[in-house]
């Protein structure tokens, strides 16, 4: 077979999250998602026959261990069953029958295996045979372990691809927590939209991402050479070695500004140019971004989300391990205040694992607090560790998708209870601590002004409330167009809290992305707002941004954006403003 001369192909996608990562790819679909036919080009054939038996030998392996076991457990009598799917894990004419399928049709291992499997189960399944049907379940049995190697489950697979870059449909925020562990530079995948939690989470652990790649697979296939260009979107396949080497030194002067501007953050004044106090915080989810911020000067944490604690590893941390994070936290950025908010789980940030049921519409289902107030057990034991560590009086809780008054009776009688027994057991712990909550379903926006009576504070989740008010996942690429922060109806929204806030004296943030957007910031600080939270690589934008505008000037901005009627008009209105108060070039959307 003649080598092709394998060309560079860029992909256009959308930047999710910032940074350029090189490597060879992988092909991360896992088990129970179809088997997705991929073309394997010329010079990888051999790799991906090799690919093929080596899935099997690792099922034999297994395969020996479970007979092993069950021999234990049942007899060694009964453990004979397993013998025919052995016998047919070593049948090396049908595993020469798919060699050749995957080297005549240039596929990969896992659709040529599937394929040859099906064939031959239709045929054993239409014989009179009683022992030939029986043959073909050990069959399925075999493939079914042959098939779950070659495609891996979650952790497994990003183990076995350690360095390379994921592609993929899309991917949950768990597995993009294991991304990091693993050491996976970085992912593209054909779905997904800007503010999903993947992406979040991607940002938040500098993982560059590019989404919405329409056609990845089949003008990409896995395992060749790439870049991930996650500021400009690009998915670079079979790169030239200029390209390389470009994207080499691009990198390293890229992430060299970063830190130089994380460093001098602190230079940065925290006003306007006309004197506004506004204050920038830092969202984290991990807590090994607190070492950078460390280094990068003084700033609070304005919203910690607890709950990837959670999905990093799968199951519930104990008192003790959130405790010992928690008081992390607090002492790193003491005196400044970090805002824990309590486990937001439930659609697509909780494991299949620990879902009552199978939800037609998680989204607006069992989530946030709703989970929080029906798991006695789960948010006890998040707030005594909380309140733990709240000694150094700089800890505030966070009550996720709160929708109404009660909700916030109900938690907070729950944390009293949680106090209570603490004193009981001679605990110190900050008996004033804050609770406040998210303002991010429309109807707690709607009634923000009865809400504000119960708690020290709001703070607004914009990603969701644009969700929620315009009725558009934010992880669905189909509807992304939709997804506009900037709708006149969600400003509405924004306002009505920000208005109510101010009404009844407590603090207003917003910790969505919106917070980070450029055209939104002057509109946001002429609203009113004063407290901003975003994910740290982006805190020296924007206080730089806010340090160059003047209040009064954002307040008679805000006053024309209100009155229009639609996002276009809005946006519209904001870059005319950009430009003739910056210069178009000025504008970092
Ligand atoms: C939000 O909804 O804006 C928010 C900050 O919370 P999350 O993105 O975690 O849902
Ligand atoms: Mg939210």
């Amino acid at each position: 077979m003649k080598n092709e001369p394998v060309k560079e192909i860029r992909i256009k996608g959308i930047g999710a999250s910032s940074g350029i990562a090189i490597g060879m790819s992988f092909d991360h679909e896992v088990e129970g998602q179809p088997i997705v036919r991929r073309t394997v080009s010329a010079p990888r054939i051999e790799a991906e026959v090799r690919r093929l038996s080596q899935a099997i030998s690792v099922a034999k392996v297994e395969l020996v261990k479970i007979r092993e076991d069950a021999g234990r457990a049942i007899g060694h009598r009964l453990a004979k069953i397993f013998e025919a799917e052995l016998l047919i894990l070593e049948d090396s004419e049908f595993f020469k029958q798919v060699a050749a399928e995957i080297r005549k049709s240039q596929v990969n291992a896992e659709f040529a295996y599937q394929r040859q499997v099906s064939r031959t189960v239709k045929s054993l399944t239409a014989s009179e045979d009683r022992y030939l049907r029986e043959m073909a379940d050990d069959i399925r049995a075999t493939a079914g372990r042959v098939l779950a190697n070659l495609v891996g489950s979650v952790s497994q697979k990003l183990r076995n691809n350690r360095g390379k870059i994921a592609f993929a449909n899309s991917f949950s925020p768990g597995e993009v927590v294991l991304m990091d562990k693993y050491r996976i530079p970085g992912f593209a995948c054909t779905h997904g939209g800007p503010t999903s939690h993947a992406v979040l989470v991607a940002r938040s652990l500098s993982i560059p991402a590019v989404i919405g790649v329409t056609g990845l697979f089949q003008k990409c296939p896995g395992d060749c050479k790439v870049i991930i260009d996650g500021d400009a979107g690009l998915v670079i396949g079979n790169p030239s070695s200029e390209t390389v080497s470009y994207y080499r030194t691009e990198a390293k002067k890229r992430q060299s500004l970063k830190s130089k501007q994380l460093r001098n953050l602190t230079r940065i004044g925290n006003t306007t140019r006309d004197g506004r106090r506004i204050e920038v915080c830092a969202n984290i989810d991990f807590p090994s971004e607190t070492d950078k911020m460390l280094s990068a000067g003084q700033v609070g944490v304005g919203l910690y989300r607890t709950e990837f604690f959670y999905l990093s590893q799968n199951q519930f941390p104990t008192e003790e391990q959130q405790y010992d994070i928690y008081r992390g936290i607090a002492e790193t950025f003491f005196p400044r205040s970090v805002t824990l908010r309590l486990f937001d789980l439930g659609s697509d940030k909780m494991s299949k694992n620990h879902q009552a049921q199978e939800e037609i519409n998680p989204a607006l289902g069992w989530r946030g607090i709703r989970f929080g107030l029906d798991s006695v057990d789960v948010f006890k034991t998040q707030v005594k560790a909380i309140l733990r560590a709240s000694e150094w009086k700089n800890i505030k809780i966070m009550l996720p998708m709160v929708s109404s008054a009660q909700e916030i009776g109900r938690a907070k009688r729950m944390i009293r209870a949680a106090m209570k027994e603490l004193k009981h057991q001679g605990v110190k712990f900050d008996e004033k601590i804050e609770v406040g909550i998210m303002v991010e379903v429309p109807s707690a926006a709607l009634i923000s002004s009865t809400l504000a009576r119960h708690v020290d504070f709001f703070s607004l989740g914009t990603n969701d409330l644009a969700q929620y008010t315009l009725a558009v996942d934010r992880g669905n690429k189909k509807i992304a167009k939709l997804y506009r922060e900037l709708h006149p109806g969600v400003l509405k929204l924004i306002k009505m809290t920000i208005d109510a806030s101010a009404a009844a004296s407590i603090p207003v943030s917003l910790c969505g992305e919106m917070a980070g957007n450029a055209l939104a910031i002057p509109l946001l600080i002429g609203l009113g707002l004063k407290i901003f939270s975003v994910i740290p690589p982006s805190l020296p934008r924007v206080k730089r941004m806010i340090s160059r505008m003047e209040y009064i000037e954002c307040r008679e901005l805000a006053d024309r954006v209100m009155m229009q009627t639609t996002t276009e008009k809005v946006e519209a209105l904001l870059r005319k403003w950009y430009a003739e108060r910056f210069g178009e070039k000025d504008v970092e959307l």
